[in-house]
């Protein structure tokens, strides 16, 4: 069945609904896509720009998944980098940790996308390692003569510029941001459509037969393409061979009533996102119309929206005492696709058949990325896939069938680790 989006405050606040007509018969295709969030939305868009003809298969909706739910940070890098460092060199590895930035900017700018595109990021510190790796990150930073504003803040400098004395300091980025990831992935869906792509929604891949071409095979009809290009992330639980290479890790966020003037003066003036370096993380911002978004981790698997707000709402109150009495109007979850080494998973599982996914929470840059690598790699350009490809998946036998245990081992070894 089909499924509407989340009670997101994004779904509340689309541009435009999507109602792209289910899949029905047998069609041709260039390329054939699977999902329509950001990773199979880039890769549509990108290789429509190029002249393909593809078409997009999607379970739900445009942008159902994690990337219309997500915290809408634009955050610079790649997960697992140091894994990454040993593939190509640092040129290139910079090269690709802020392409999706760029692609991210020109598309807004070129397709006109109102997506509240902001610059403007803070790492924070909780511990003092985290400024250790801070000020490793602003070094490399310098070395690269990045040229957007970063600053090592002090204590008290964290605390006059977000409004809590919590951190021990901070990493001040305006090359980094915040977007509405729902609206970001309508409006470029809606470029690559009008570029000729074809989206079918409320179209569940049910399989992918192998012949002299792939054929993917929904209930209703089927696309047979040159090449398919697998982007359904932690929710695709279609091709047996890419089971078990990530773990799905569940994060929730909640949206609460508009803060007057007064209160976004005293808790965020300068528009930031912010984030701490835990694995079992938080990440807030302000929303266009100064919602607090804030999110964390939970070892949950429902989505009750009352549950939700009732574990996070404390969180946020110990953080911000001044908010007292705030209302929450949102609460939603998703689920995050993490590799064990944490690099994102992309490569082939057939000559004809790519795939991208696992970008353990840093997506809304690196999806951008992958979709621009899995364009090259279907006109036969592998440099940058191989890089990604050479490292190897380390699997977790019996995922598929103890998944919620393994998800509650998995956010509890890094809850400790986190203490450390
Ligand atoms: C709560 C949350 C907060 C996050 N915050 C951030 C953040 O602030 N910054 C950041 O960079 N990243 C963040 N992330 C991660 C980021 O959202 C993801 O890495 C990114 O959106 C993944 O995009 P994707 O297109 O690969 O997958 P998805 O967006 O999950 O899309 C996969 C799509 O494939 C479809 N699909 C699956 N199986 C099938 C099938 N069989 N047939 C057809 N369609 C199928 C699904 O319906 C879905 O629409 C967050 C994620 C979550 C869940």
């Amino acid at each position: 069945m089909p499924l509407p989006h989340t009670g997101s405050y994004y779904a509340a606040t689309v541009n435009e609904a999507t109602d792209y007509a289910p899949l029905r018969g047998d069609r041709q295709a260039d390329v054939c896509v699977i999902g329509a969030g950001f990773t199979g939305i880039a890769t549509a868009l990108t290789l429509a720009e190029r002249g393909y003809n593809v078409h997009v298969v999607e379970a739900n909706k445009v942008g159902w998944g994690a990337s219309g739910r997500n915290g809408g940070q634009l955050i610079g890098g790649i997960a697992g980098e140091k894994h990454l460092r040993k593939m190509c060199d640092e040129k290139l590895l910079w090269q690709m940790r802020w392409r999706g930035h760029e692609i991210i900017a020109e598309r807004v700018a070129k397709y006109g996308i109102a997506c509240d595109l902001k610059y403007g990021y803070l790492d924070v510190a909780i511990k003092p390692r985290h400024l250790r790796e801070f000020q490793d990150d602003f070094d490399r930073l310098a070395r690269h003569g990045f040229d957007h504003e970063y600053r090592m803040l002090d204590r008290e400098e964290t605390c006059e510029t977000i409004g809590t004395d919590v951190y021990l300091g901070s990493l001040l980025n305006m090359g980094n941001g915040h977007l509405h990831p729902l609206n970001l992935c309508i409006g470029e869906a809606r470029a690559a459509v009008e570029l000729g792509a074809t989206i079918y929604e409320d179209s569940e891949v049910l399989r992918i037969e192998r012949g002299s071409k792939p054929k993917v095979v929904t209930a209703a009809g089927s696309v047979t393409a040159d090449s398919v290009v697998i982007a359904g992330n932690a929710y695709h639980l279609v091709e047996p061979q890419l089971r078990g290479i990530m773990f799905p890790v569940n994060s929730f966020i909640i949206a609460t009533e508009p803060l007057d003037e007064q209160q976004v003066a005293s808790v965020n003036p300068r528009d930031l996102a912010i984030c701490d370096p835990n694995f079992v993380l938080q990440y807030y911002r302000l929303s266009a119309d100064k919602r607090f978004l804030f999110g964390a981790r939970i070892n949950y698997f429902g989505d009750d929206p009352s549950y939700i707000a009732g574990h996070h709402l404390p969180l946020l109150l110990r953080l911000y005492p001044q908010l007292q009495g705030i209302k929450v109007d949102f609460a939603w979850g998703g689920t995050i696709g993490v590799p064990l080494h944490r690099v994102p998973r992309l490569g082939r599982i057939a000559p004809d058949i790519l795939y991208a996914q696992g970008y353990s929470g840093h997506g809304v840059n690196v999806t951008h990325l992958a979709g621009e690598l899995m364009a090259d790699a279907v006109a036969g350009t592998l440099e940058r896939l191989d890089i990604f490809a050479g490292i190897k998946s380390t699997r977790f036998p019996g995922s598929h069938t103890f998944r919620k245990p393994l998800v509650a081992l998995g956010v509890l070894y890094h809850q400790v680790r986190d203490k450390l």
